[in-house]
């Protein structure tokens, strides 16, 4: 093993927690840091509901990865395949090998499209579209505009994944899209979620429960899609616990949702917690790495059980960065996250309700002054020009 360069600071993922940590790093004094990222673009992910909706471009998501990456920092382009924290180094697909100082792992979470049956090759046809991908978010639209009449299948898996509400969300755009067109009445709506409700907090789900009855949406709690036929047009859906439904549903269009996991590399190696999901196992306060002390995780890819979304990100880049300072000055860490997620659900294209809640499901909300549990259509003008902006300007520069 050659060593080709040692870095003060290395970062696997350029995406939403990798640049918000490069750029923090960087403010507070430090350099020599390096974020390790294979590709040229960068996504705003939390647009390709609007995309998959009908209501922003594809386009407006992405940015070049070297716009968003800071001057200082310097871009490694390419992909870790694995991780030695005895030795403090992660070696890449072409074999280079990188050392470092402390580490911060942001990879992202992985879309495991091969654990529902026969989801994977019918992708991107016979009405079947997701908004986890973005090649994919402008197919969802087309195929919510060509059906009519029928069924429509909008589905979420059991296990955590990113934006646990946007498997929900592209129901009510494409049930109030289909109501305008004065169709709505002529499709069965069915939305499968493993949960036993629509949502984990009492009031939310209470809100969310008159937006489905309002469209007239069937919900099926405590139930997963698990094997999808495109030839007969048909889902299977399996009971995950009491009150669940073993059924088939039919389906002109189906709205998928993956399972999600670490990324197979992290699952194999000595920084992952070993269970199934295999995320970075870090302190679920401090961010840092439960037996490895240089080494912190952020992002969907920490097994912090918050909801994994950019929103929470935002919180805990500053929490990581206090505490590799403190790392770094012999200090215990003393920052803390406490499970800040956020989860803007938009109910139509002009409502939406913003849920923000910590570790215990407290509901926090950011403006008190409305009545978050509530859809608005001031937190949809937040949704799509307000959280965009935000992010672009203020959260990648390490300025929010
Ligand atoms: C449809 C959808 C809707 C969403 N809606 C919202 C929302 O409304 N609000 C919200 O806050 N969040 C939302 N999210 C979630 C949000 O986008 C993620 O939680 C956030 O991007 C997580 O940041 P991250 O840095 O951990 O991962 P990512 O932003 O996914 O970045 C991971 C980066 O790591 C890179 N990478 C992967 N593997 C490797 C490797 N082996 N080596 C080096 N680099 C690697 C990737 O190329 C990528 O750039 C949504 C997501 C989706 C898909």
């Amino acid at each position: 093993m050659t060593v080709k360069a040692k870095h003060h600071i290395v970062i696997v993922g350029g995406g939403t927690a990798g640049i918000t940590v490069a750029a923090r790093l960087l403010r507070k004094g430090y350099s020599d840091i390096a974020v390790i990222e294979p590709s040229d673009q960068h996504y705003y992910q939390p647009l390709w509901t609007l995309v998959g909706g009908g209501q922003a471009k594809a386009s407006t998501s992405a940015r070049p990865e070297a716009k968003v990456m800071p001057a200082e920092a310097i871009w490694i382009r390419n992909t870790v395949q694995s991780v030695d924290p005895e030795a403090n180094t992660v070696t890449c697909a072409d074999d280079s090998v990188y050392e470092y100082d402390a580490l911060v792992v942001c990879p992202g979470i992985q879309l495991d499209w091969n654990k529902t049956e026969g989801l994977e090759q019918t992708l991107g046809r016979d009405g079947v579209s997701s908004n986890y991908r973005f090649d994919l978010a402008p197919k969802t639209w087309d195929f919510i505009q060509k059906t009519r009449s029928g069924s429509a299948v909008f589905m979420m898996p059991s296990g955590p994944i990113k934006c646990g509400g946007a498997p929900q969300k592209i129901a009510y755009l494409a049930s109030d899209y289909w109501r305008k067109q004065g169709v709505l009445k002529d499709i069965d709506v069915h939305l499968v979620v493993p949960t036993p409700r629509i949502f984990g907090i009492g009031p939310i789900a209470d809100s969310l429960d008159t937006v489905i009855a309002d469209y007239g949406i069937q919900l099926h709690t405590m139930s997963e899609v698990t094997s999808i036929d495109a030839d007969s047009r048909k889902v299977t859906v399996t009971a995950v616990g009491e009150g669940g439904t073993d059924t088939t549903l039919p389906f002109d269009m189906l709205h998928a949702v993956p399972r999600q996991s670490a990324p197979d590399w992290i699952k194999a190696s000595p920084l992952s917690t070993g269970d199934a999901n295999g995320y970075v196992e870090v302190d679920k306060f401090t961010m840092q790495h439960v037996r490895y002390p240089n080494v912190f995780a952020l992002g969907d890819a920490g097994s912090t059980p918050n909801g994994k979304t950019g929103a929470a990100v935002r919180k805990q880049a500053p929490v990581v960065v206090d505490n590799l300072d403190a790392h770094f000055k012999g200090r215990p860490p003393a920052a803390e996250y406490h499970g800040y997620s956020s989860c803007p659900i938009v109910t139509s294209s002009h409502d939406m309700l913003l849920a923000e809640f910590d570790y215990d499901f407290n509901i926090t909300p950011s403006w008190p002054i409305i009545d978050s549990t509530k859809p608005h259509r001031p937190y949809w003008y937040l949704k799509k020009y307000g959280l965009p902006f935000l992010y672009w300007n203020f959260m990648l520069k390490g300025l929010a």
